[in-house]
């Protein structure tokens, strides 16, 4: 079974914890670097991405996160989380800002606007459907959420949402999107997986439905298994 830890320095990271614990997992939480060796996987919660950043900075966890994500170790981000591990961020006031990256997306911060812009919205997730016929739609919660503007050919998009139409009304970000392709009447990407990195732009950790928690459970599991048994091909002495 995988030991999944949970990015504690700032922002939704008890939520993740109470939605693991809601599976019977216990979610470790992670705030200095060498604590990154006792866990399997991570979740990197949302919050605020260039505070996040900072304290990260100060705690010298950026080399060892970094690590963990080139060592092929599960690792899920959601909102100010998917920032961090995005190659790539822009919007405004993102000049500087340190990502651990791996993701091979650029992502646009507070993309949907300011605090009061915040929605909830049903998104269809083909991939959180259930065999036996379950929902295949997730209520979405963007909190000063970001979007992918861009993602790489490896990168799986799980989930989309149309551009909102008073993204246009705003001049500042019309010219910057238009740059970055997001056009109106288009849409922009919320959920991604690219080998064992999940982005999420909304917060899975604020509702009570468990399904992205359960999958990146599942994720984690997956991959402490295939590390038991590519070892298990190293022959004996
Ligand atoms: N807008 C925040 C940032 O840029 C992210 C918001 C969130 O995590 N809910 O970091």
């Amino acid at each position: 079974m995988a030991v999944v830890g949970v990015l504690a320095l700032q922002g939704s990271f008890n939520e993740h914890i109470a939605a693991l614990r809601r599976l019977g997992v216990k979610g470790v939480e992670i705030r200095k670097p060498e604590q990154l060796q006792s866990v399997s996987s991570l979740i990197i919660p949302g919050g605020e991405s260039t505070t996040m950043a900072k304290l990260a900075e100060y705690h010298n966890l950026f080399p060892a996160l970094r690590e963990f994500v080139e060592m092929g170790k599960p690792v899920w981000g959601t909102c100010a989380g998917l920032i961090f591990l995005a190659n790539k961020a822009t919007g405004q006031k993102t000049g500087g800002q340190k990502l651990v990256g791996g993701l091979d997306c650029t992502v646009h911060r507070n993309f949907f606007g300011s605090q009061i812009q915040s929605f909830e919205a049903d998104l269809p997730v083909p991939e959180l459907a259930s065999k036996e016929g379950g929902p295949e739609t997730f209520r979405g919660i963007f909190i000063r959420a970001p979007a992918i503007l861009e993602a790489g050919p490896e990168v799986q998009v799980l989930a989309d949402y149309p551009v909102p139409s008073n993204k246009f009304l705003d001049s500042d970000s019309f010219i910057e999107d238009k740059k970055e392709n997001a056009e109106e009447g288009g849409k922009v990407i919320v959920a991604v997986r690219q080998g064992n990195i999940l982005g999420t732009a909304f917060h899975p950790e604020l509702t009570a439905d468990t399904r992205w928690h359960s999958y990146f459970i599942k994720m984690s599991n997956a991959n402490v298994g295939e590390e038991a048994s590519s070892s298990s091909l190293v022959p004996a002495e």
